[in-house]
């Protein structure tokens, strides 16, 4: 779990995916014939066959690499701090929070609150409020002058927080999707031999509408592919049972549909037989609301076959997301044996 921390606690929002492609690039080192940044920053490796053979399936692997987050938007004369969400945080989750604002000349801590007074007092009605992201500010602790010396409108703010278990589960701030990383990364390192031309890309800006991957599938041209990203579970206390996306535990989540696509629903069958072979745990989910890369690859060019692999995370967007061991291992797994076979 060492790697799925440190990609957990490398911060890159959409726009800002420098340092989390970095990191990817280290770890990916020499497992690809060739690779290449994309115009908008999606990092694409290319495994040919192995052993080289004839001309075979080319799929796409695509994992985005952003998290939700903040960009610094204005400075106002107290040297006070208003952000641009990008991508959709709760502001119920961002009360009394430690923030990271990334300048040029590197991360300064911050405090983010909501503006507006104290509890002791304010009103009935003044607590019950759920404030809009724009009331919200970062206090640098600096003087307006030392602020506007450092700080740039567009510099990254995330919230500063760490890694941990959890029982027998990790919890920590962009398991979405930092654990589709992890698993393109493990599959790439664990597949010794293949007939599938593989095309894994680790896409830009998913978080704020898919805007990466389809310029990716472009340049990639793939046959089918496979979207890894995380989803919901939403079976905790307040929840009623209909609504349950996925139950943490049960496995790796198949996705049937989300709003952003439907699954070629020969390739979600190939996925569970592959799954039942290996003795995989899985299960399959539709997301009524929410999307995944998936969505803009399967309408590139003349239109892709995508299925979607999904780690089932509880308190999504938000800075304690948790996903059980078991499922995380199960999702690599069955990403790795299915490339494996095709
Ligand atoms: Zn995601």
């Amino acid at each position: 779990m060492d790697l799925l921390q440190e990609l957990t606690e490398t911060p890159s929002v959409p726009g800002r995916e420098d340092r989390i492609r970095k990191v990817i690039q280290k770890h990916t080192k020499g497992l690809f014939d060739e690779s290449h940044v994309d115009v908008m920053g999606s990092f694409i490796g290319v495994r040919k066959p192995r052993p080289a053979g004839k001309k075979t399936t080319r799929v796409m692997i695509a994992a985005h690499m952003d998290q939700i987050g903040f960009l610094v938007k204005h400075i106002d004369a107290k040297g006070f701090l208003r952000v641009n969400p990008v991508g959709g945080f709760d502001t119920r989750n961002l009360f009394a929070r430690v923030v990271n604002v990334s300048t040029k000349s590197g991360d300064l801590p911050g405090v983010m609150n909501p503006a507006g007074k104290p509890i002791h007092i304010a009103t009935d009605d003044e607590k019950k409020k759920v404030p809009e992201v724009s009331e919200f500010s970062v206090d640098l602790g600096l003087t307006a002058a030392q602020v506007n010396r450092k700080v740039r409108i567009g510099d990254m703010v995330t919230i500063a927080t760490q890694f941990q278990r959890v029982g027998d589960n990790v919890v920590s701030q962009c398991l979405d999707n930092r654990i589709g990383c992890w698993a393109a990364i493990r599959a790439m390192q664990n597949l010794k031999k293949h007939d599938c031309e593989i095309h894994c890309v680790w896409t830009v800006q998913e978080e704020v509408g898919l805007r990466g991957a389809g310029p990716a599938a472009f340049d990639v041209e793939p046959d089918i592919a496979i979207s890894c990203d995380t989803t919901l579970c939403c079976d905790t206390p307040g929840v009623p049972e209909d609504q349950h996306i996925n139950t943490m535990g049960h496995g790796v989540a198949l996705k049937v549909m989300d709003s952003s696509m439907i699954t070629d629903i020969k390739l979600l069958e190939e996925l569970e037989a592959v799954a039942r072979r290996k003795k995989i745990k899985h299960q399959r989910s539709i997301l009524p609301r929410g999307g995944q890369d998936g969505g803009a690859i399967q309408r590139s060019r003349y239109g892709v076959r995508v299925g979607v692999l999904a780690c089932p995370v509880r308190y999504i967007h938000t800075i304690t997301e948790m996903s059980a061991l078991t499922d995380i291992h199960a999702y690599r797994n069955l990403l790795t044996a299915y490339l494996e076979q095709l």
